[in-house]
């Protein structure tokens, strides 16, 4: 099982150790042909309105769009939360969305500038014990539509969430010690492989 990440900007190093940590082969993808031999691929954090130009620059749109019709597993993180969602709200208003894949309504920097950074301990459905998140400069989920499941909350807004083979959180787990939603994924992986295999 292979997973990449997405490698034009943000917290890539962070995420390949994360995942290889918790037993996966982990590659940094800076070439769209890269995406035929890959199981999942996740989307780090960084700054959406960089990543996404470097996603049309280097032609990652489409190839992307189209690994995920497959029923390969995507995990966005705060960035990358942006960049798989349908609709997002940013200072100025309605902005174009990215992938335009995960049936959610996000806002850009929604904790405000006095809670720039926080950590926060959250409940996660499906995971026992609560997971340590990070948040920078955070994203929330304002709304969610379909067949997407909530999976977290911080005072009743949305930090992560699941449709199907997609999964988006707001915050950093690759900034911690914490494992298990890297873990989560790659079970999810594991299952769509599996899926796909038959
Ligand atoms: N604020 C960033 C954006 O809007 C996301 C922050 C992050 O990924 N830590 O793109």
């Amino acid at each position: 099982m292979k997973i990449g990440v997405l490698a034009l900007q943000g917290a890539v190093a962070e995420h390949i150790r994360s995942l290889e940590s918790a037993g996966a082969e982990a590659v940094a993808i800076k070439w769209p042909e890269q995406l035929h031999d890959l199981d999942g691929l996740v989307i780090p954090g960084g700054e959406s309105t960089t990543i996404g130009k470097l996603m049309r620059k280097y032609q990652f749109v489409e190839p992307i769009q189209m690994f995920a019709k497959q029923g390969k597993p995507l995990f966005g993180t705060c960035a990358g939360l942006i960049i798989l969602a349908k609709h997002i709200l940013g200072n100025q208003g309605q902005e174009e969305p990215h992938l335009g894949l995960m049936d959610i309504e996000v806002r850009r920097n929604a904790f405000g500038r006095q809670r720039e950074s926080f950590e926060a301990s959250l409940a996660v459905k499906g995971i026992d014990e609560p997971v340590t998140a990070v948040f920078i400069r955070a994203p929330l989920i304002e709304a969610v539509h379909g067949d997407v499941e909530v999976l977290s909350t911080v005072n009743d807004e949305i930090v992560l969430a699941r449709q199907g083979h997609l999964l988006a959180c707001s915050f950093h787990p690759e900034l911690t010690e914490d494992k298990r939603l890297h873990q989560y994924f790659i079970e999810m992986v594991e299952e769509s492989k599996k899926r796909l295999s038959v």
